[in-house]
């Protein structure tokens, strides 16, 4: 069988009928690796011993006629910013260039106690800063619905691998997009979940206020199931809370006839390509049909979002990649004569041009003369950014939007111009800033056959409601 056809739900099925193997289905991954990832470059690392033996596990399971486990032989992708046991992990960084971490990622963990097969790590921007993929210090990431385009970011990788059928799904991290964004531009669905759903031990921080890890996958359906694997309470990330995990994927079923669904004017205006535009409308329209109540709100805070979040961001990165000073991970200088030389020297030949300027940004706005003006009042800012999402969800049950102002753009087009890469991350940041959950689905294409992404987001720990909404449009697209 081939991936092409396959979902993680019958997949699994599959291989409990034994009309497949996982080792086959592993073999057949790693074949269309190897024949379009050098073109594509999801992959950082790959892990065949500890795949191929996985999948051995499942099959003499499936053999006996055990019961499988939901994600039963189905091939994954973890992004290079989650720490796998004894297999490579980089965050895209040359600082990590030979890092093999001690222990697993929970995520990652409970995705293998469910029976998944971890083919390997996928490229990403460099600690998962960016927008595009361009920032990887590897290798870019090619768009696979066009490959003169990026994938989008930070989780490229993890988005072209599913767009490829190189996986069947993969974990990204979202700190301010990076699942949702990457999703829209190639035509896939990524879910982030709420702030605390998912444990983030092993997740290589970001911006811990702000990180998220979710899944990246073909369908609505597929991204409850991982969802339901990996959430929960972990008592290795003291953020990570406690409301019981509800069934996603039986909730998927429920009626969404009678749903309350916002649209903000502010996710609407100036900068939203014409045809993304038309798109979400249009997509709005089929929400209306579904029987759902279309309710116009007001997020005014949203203008501030994007320099919020790059002064959150930012700060909390400076801080976090402290860290990296030669001395407990990855690479060290040589010919250092001094221990400040050493910090200085390795620090300066372990990170890309993007984290530099990300450290020195965040250092500047803590710094003493600066703090007050800067971080304090973004910490102020994010709390109206909140209450903005709090009010609105009074009145409605998710609010609609497009993912991204733009489909997919040129390899190259933007990398001169961080601001301009920055401005448009303006859909996505508020979900992190506020903590809510958030989905992007493909919702049609551009003239030029690009995938347009709509976002759905829902009230804190209620991702039930943004994934049954998602089922309902997904469904009522394929029928069309
Ligand atoms: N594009 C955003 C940034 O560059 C978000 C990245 C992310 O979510 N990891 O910071």
């Amino acid at each position: 069988m081939e991936l092409t056809s396959l979902t993680i739900d019958s997949a699994r099925s599959a291989i409990q009928e034994r009309k497949t193997t996982a080792v086959s289905l592993a073999e057949w991954a790693y074949r269309k690796i190897e024949s379009d990832d050098p073109t594509i470059g999801a992959f950082i690392t790959l892990s065949k011993e500890r795949a191929l033996a996985k999948a051995a596990e499942i099959d003499e399971m499936a053999k006996k006629g055990e019961k499988l486990a939901p994600l039963a032989g189905v091939p994954f992708g973890i992004k290079d910013v989650m720490v796998t046991r004894g297999v490579r992990t980089t965050a895209g960084s040359k600082i990590l260039g030979n890092y093999l971490p001690p222990y697993d990622c929970t995520a990652v963990a409970r995705l293998e106690t469910a029976g998944a097969v971890v083919l390997g790590k996928m490229n990403c921007d460099e600690f998962a800063m960016g927008s595009s993929n361009e920032n990887s210090a590897w290798k870019p990431v090619r768009n696979p619905r066009d490959i003169s385009r990026v994938p989008g970011g930070s989780s490229g990788g993890s988005a072209a691998a599913v767009a490829a059928d190189m996986a069947l799904a993969t974990l990204g991290s979202d700190t301010g997009g990076s699942i949702r964004q990457p999703a829209s531009f190639c035509g896939v669905v990524g879910l982030k979940p709420t702030y605390g759903r998912v444990s983030r031990y092993g997740l290589i921080a970001f911006a811990s206020s702000l990180d998220h890890i979710g899944p990246l996958t073909k369908t609505v359906k597929d991204a409850a199931i991982v969802l339901r694997t990996i959430a929960g309470q972990d008592p290795m990330d003291s953020t990570s809370v406690g409301p019981a995990v509800p069934d996603y994927v039986a909730d998927l079923e429920k009626p969404v006839r009678g749903l309350k669904i916002g649209v903000a004017k502010e996710y609407f205006g100036e900068g939203l390509d014409r045809e993304v535009r038309a798109a979400l409308e249009a997509a709005i329209q089929k929400l209306a049909e579904l029987g759902c109540e279309v309710v116009e709100i007001s997020l005014p805070h949203t203008k501030y979002a994007v320099p919020t979040y790059y002064i959150v961001a930012t700060a909390e990165a400076s801080s976090n990649l402290a860290r990296f000073d030669g001395v407990r991970y990855g690479h060290r200088a040589s010919a250092a004569r001094t221990l400040s030389e050493m910090y200085r020297r390795t620090r300066d030949e372990g990170f890309g041009a993007e984290v530099k300027r990300r450290i020195m940004l965040g250092t500047y706005v803590l710094s003493a003369g600066y703090y007050d003006a800067y971080y304090l009042k973004a910490q102020k800012v994010r709390t109206l950014l909140t209450r903005d999402f709090d009010q609105a969800f009074q009145r409605v049950d998710a609010i609609v939007t497009p993912t991204s102002p733009t489909a997919a753009f040129k390899l190259g087009e933007k990398v001169d111009d961080p601001l301009a890469m920055y401005l448009a991350d303006i859909y996505t940041v508020t979900a992190n800033l506020a903590g809510i959950p958030g989905i992007s689905i493909p919702c049609g294409k551009t003239s030029e056959k690009l995938p347009i992404g709509m976002q759905l987001l829902g009230k804190h720990f209620d991702e039930a409601t943004i994934l049954r909404l998602a089922h309902a449009y997904e469904l009522a697209e394929v029928q069309n």
